[in-house]
């Protein structure tokens, strides 16, 4: 069972369980894999739209004019054409690296809206950030608050900091996306938070701005969240004791969204939980509330376009391979995600039902993108892994000498090419054998 289609940004003619093609806005995915070729991600602009508002329309109802920024977390998927959605929607930005960095600039953000977060910031990048005038830094260790002072002195200039703080919460979710336990290798220690604090305050060229965490990621409930967002407000009121006054919260990213059909967090419950929470403030402090959604802003809004190569029926099991694997999709291998898979080319009635272990061509036993899966396929025909707007192309290899994928946006009846697929010659463009005459 798995929830509605519509919960994954597609629908059918004649409703779910019709046979018919399946439709991303009022494109059909086969018209775009016959356009673009397969795998293919597919992004639906009114998913992202409608995602992003959500959760702006949840906050925009707790705050009541107090002023708040959703920094969309670049790492889920860093397409341009994606980051200039959400920059139109005003969004800002939370960034990992200069690169990104750079797509955001190159899609239209606003370098005043962005957080850059991340525990190995080199001179580079912190140079170019201090540059572009970014809204601040989300500080991960003492040395990295020493470096950004040394840097911003040289530019002459002041860098905006928040510490990352360690609220040592377990966030219930996979080990591989828990980041806010105290064994793990993201954030400042709670118990150090306020030293560091006041130690940041004497810099010669940082401003305390911010109290920041982040402490995992796919949260299907908001109680460690709501823990860590407690902890982070008491942590300010007692930095205010101390003369240390921030600008804003930040409770970072982390809501999960329905992979099939599980509950997830309710945002508008999400959102005045929060503002509780700050309103719960000893001092009544004031302060802008910064959220960092990636997964939930993206992940439902794309699927990935995949054409099956062969049905392999075995004794053991029943395979269909197909052409996307685990180098497009890695999330199945890495985490033992579940994504639904559906027909995306209407139903064949001379298909057989099986139940299948869908799989890529890739040489690894673990290259299955779904296990178990009663599909009516045969060969040629287009099918859809949902859920893949998030995490998805961003961690695309070319592992085994694979292309990666195209990617595709669909706005309304209109289908765009936002990245075209990887040619062969681009793979090994930058490769060199050893001089021919050197024996
Ligand atoms: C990855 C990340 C996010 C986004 O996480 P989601 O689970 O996709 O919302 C937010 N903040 C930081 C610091 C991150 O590393």
């Amino acid at each position: 069972m798995s929830a509605p289609l519509s919960t994954f940004g597609v629908s059918r003619d004649g409703g779910d369980d019709s046979t018919d093609a399946l439709r991303m806005e009022d494109v059909a995915l086969t018209d775009i894999a016959a356009q673009f070729g397969t795998p293919t991600y597919v992004y639906s602009r009114a998913a992202l739209t409608n995602a992003f508002r959500r959760l702006d329309a949840a906050l925009a109802a707790a705050r009541q004019g107090r002023p708040y920024l959703i920094c969309y977390a670049v790492k889920a998927n860093s397409n341009l054409a994606v980051l200039n959605v959400f920059a139109k929607l005003g969004a800002g930005f939370d960034i990992v690296s200069g690169g990104e960095l750079r797509r955001v600039l190159a899609a239209g953000g606003d370098a005043r809206k962005v957080v850059f977060s991340g525990l190995g910031k080199t001179t580079d990048e912190i140079c170019f950030a201090l540059q572009t005038g970014i809204k601040g830094f989300n500080i991960e260790s003492e040395a990295e608050l020493y470096r950004i002072n040394t840097v911003a002195a040289s530019l002459d200039k002041r860098a905006a900091v928040s510490l990352r703080v360690n609220p040592d919460v377990d966030a219930k979710t996979h080990p591989y996306i828990s980041t806010g336990l105290k064994n793990n290798k993201f954030g400042i220690a709670f118990d150090r938070a306020v030293a560091v604090y006041k130690q940041a305050a004497q810099l010669s060229h940082i401003d305390v701005v911010g109290v920041d965490c982040h402490i995992g990621s796919q949260l299907v409930d908001d109680a460690p969240l709501l823990e860590a967002m407690a902890k982070i407000v008491a942590l300010a009121d007692e930095l205010a004791d101390a003369g240390i006054h921030v600008h804003h919260i930040c409770p970072g990213g982390g809501v999960g969204i329905t992979y099939s059909d599980e509950d997830t967090i309710d945002l508008n419950r999400y959102a005045a939980a929060l503002e509780m929470a700050l309103s719960r403030s000893r001092r009544g402090l004031k302060v802008e509330l910064l959220l960092e959604p990636g997964r939930a802003l993206a992940g439902n809004a794309g699927v990935l376009l995949t054409k099956v190569e062969y049905v392999k029926p075995t004794e053991a099991k029943n395979f269909l391979i197909v052409d996307a694997a685990m180098n497009d999709l890695i999330r199945p291998s890495l985490y033992q995600a579940h994504h639904e898979i559906v027909m995306a080319s209407p139903a064949n009635a001379t298909a057989p039902k099986r139940i299948y272990d869908v799989v890529g061509p890739v040489c690894e036993s673990a290259d299955v993108l779904g296990r178990g899966r009663t599909l009516a396929a045969s060969e040629g025909d287009v099918i859809a892994i949902l859920s893949a707007g998030a995490y998805g192309f961003v961690m695309a290899s070319n592992y085994n000498t694979r292309t990666r994928a195209a990617e595709v946006m669909v706005d309304g009846t209109s289908m765009h090419c936002v990245r075209r697929r990887e040619m062969l010659d681009d793979l090994f463009a930058s490769e060199m054998v050893l001089t021919p005459d050197l024996k």
